[in-house]
């Protein structure tokens, strides 16, 4: 199978006729291939979103006639939930009942976003008192136009749904790029998309490596909006793009999240919810808490009860029934976690727990759920990211201790508190320099809440109405309401 790009309603080949191989990283065997789109397939795609918004009748429906396309969206996505989860499980390595909830959400996420937009169109026309009677002034909200939408692969179909539903709810016209790894299930979207009654042009799906496809959409002097989830590096390179024509961009980027432990909190929930906030997905989550700070008394405990329970963890191929633990991504994924690992062996920083290939899995991607404990605080595996199932522990004495261990990070995307105290939790939450603070749990999120980060982990906000209004220019009408004359000629 070599998958096509979608450009003007059409599927079609790329200009140059590449192709990208797509590896199950359960198996290391290729199953698939997908279109290598380059700069002219991109300004086709950008050219054809560029006349549907400019020309077309997308822009200019009602928010309720945008939103009964939107549910067919997301009606056509649950009648192929599992066709498009198996998919993502190939494609990805995450467990089956993982992809399952992802492709729900994006099934969600649709609905949500055609109740939020009708609401919010009803709403539509605030009226300004400018303290002067002579004039009547009024907002509206003008849909921003072309949008450039960059995703990575951890969240395949979901992270681009993120950006597709509020875009095409505001009356956007878009070009999606998923990352050259994950692309199958952005594939199907457009399937879905060219059936549902998305007039042509208006969404278009271009499949390729960074350099050669996203570089030139975020480089594309008719793009007037980029959104982009993915990493620091990447996210600076689409920053200076748009800083070139002064487009507008919103950027999720990574994170290193801690996660709190208070030595009231009950241990048992503690490590299931550490786990689930370092483990799930492959621990390949933005915001995994891999960073957990135990209050000094209960250290001990924790700690040996995370070790164990971190064994206990079923690992494998992702289609089978009972897998915790999937493969990571790709080779260059798995090289570049155990990477972090084998440089802090060589500092002396042993892990806790794993560390190592699973001795009964030799082909696929396959790595232990890694734990280190009493990390230094100026080593690799404490800073920076690793994208990958790996968590570092350390004790804490006081409160104010735990919150200047967990905000001396560059990231600030997510953060854990627990405690049975929930004042102390709350005023926890309220001093962390995160975008998300999830208290008593980790990882939980929502259609309707604002999701995004501080600091090196982005600019902006997805999801809830701050998600809608990433796609919205403001724009007031003010006129003059009185039949005196002006008087500026009048001395
Ligand atoms: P990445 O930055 O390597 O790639 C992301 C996307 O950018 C891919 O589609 C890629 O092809 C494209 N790209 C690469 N180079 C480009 C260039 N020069 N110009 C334009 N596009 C280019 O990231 P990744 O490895 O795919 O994803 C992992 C990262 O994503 C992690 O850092 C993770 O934290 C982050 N992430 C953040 C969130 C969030 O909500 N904050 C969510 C998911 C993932």
């Amino acid at each position: 199978m070599t998958t096509a790009l979608f450009i003007n309603g059409e599927f079609i080949a790329p200009v140059q006729g590449k192709a990208i191989d797509v590896i199950n990283p359960a198996t290391e065997q290729v199953f698939a291939q997908i279109a290598a789109a380059t700069a002219e397939d991109v300004d086709n795609a950008v050219q054809a979103a560029r006349g549907a918004f400019d020309n077309g009748p997308w822009v200019r429906m009602t928010a309720a006639e945008r939103g009964a396309v939107l549910r067919n969206i997301a009606q056509l996505i649950r009648e192929r939930l599992e066709m498009i989860a198996t998919l993502e499980v190939q494609d990805n390595g995450k467990p089956l009942p993982e992809a399952r909830w992802d492709v729900g959400d994006a099934a969600f996420c649709f609905d949500y976003y055609a109740d939020l937009a009708e609401d919010m169109a009803a709403h539509s026309e605030e009226t300004i008192d400018v303290g002067d009677d002579r004039f009547r002034c009024k907002v509206v909200q003008d849909p921003v136009g072309v949008v450039g939408a960059i995703v990575p692969w951890n969240y395949p179909l979901l992270m681009a749904v993120w950006k597709v539903a509020p875009a095409l709810a505001a009356g956007c016209s878009i070009v999606l790029k998923p990352s050259e790894l994950c692309s199958l299930s952005c594939v199907e979207l457009a399937k879905i998309i060219q059936h549902a009654g998305v007039p042509a042009g208006v969404f278009n799906l271009i499949t390729g490596y960074g350099a050669e496809a996203g570089a030139p959409l975020a480089e594309h002097p008719l793009v007037d909006k980029l959104a982009f989830t993915g990493s620091v590096a990447t996210g600076s390179r689409i920053m200076q793009a748009a800083a070139k024509d002064i487009r507008t961009v919103s950027l999720e980027l990574g994170g290193k999240s801690p996660f709190i432990v208070f030595d009231d909190a009950d241990i048992e929930k503690a490590v299931e919810w550490i786990m689930f906030g370092i483990f799930w997905n492959q621990g390949q989550v933005c915001s995994a808490t891999s960073r957990v700070l135990v209050q000094e008394n209960r250290y001990p405990a924790l700690l040996e009860r995370l070790c164990a329970e971190a064994q206990k963890i079923t690992i494998g191929n992702g289609m089978q029934s009972g897998i915790l633990l999937g493969p990571l991504v790709s080779e260059g994924q798995y090289q570049k976690v155990l990477g972090f690992i084998n440089q802090a062996r060589e500092q002396g920083i042993q892990p806790a727990s794993g560390g190592k290939r699973p001795a009964h899995l030799t082909t696929g991607y396959f790595l232990q759920p890694t734990i280190f404990a009493d990390v230094p605080l100026d080593s690799a595996v404490w800073k920076e990211e690793i994208f990958g199932p790996v968590v570092c522990v350390n004790p804490f004495a006081t409160e104010a201790d735990a919150i200047r261990l967990a905000n001396a990070s560059e990231f600030g995307l997510a953060a854990a508190v627990m405690s049975h105290d929930l004042e102390r939790c709350d005023r926890v939450a309220k001093a962390l320099r995160a975008g998300i603070v999830w208290v008593n749990c980790s990882q939980p999120t929502f259609s309707q809440a604002p999701w995004g980060g501080y600091k090196k982990s982005g600019i902006g906000r997805e999801l809830g109405r701050w998600g809608l209004n990433n796609y919205f220019e403001t724009k007031q009408i003010t006129a003059y309401a009185s039949d005196e004359p002006w008087g500026w000629y009048i001395q």
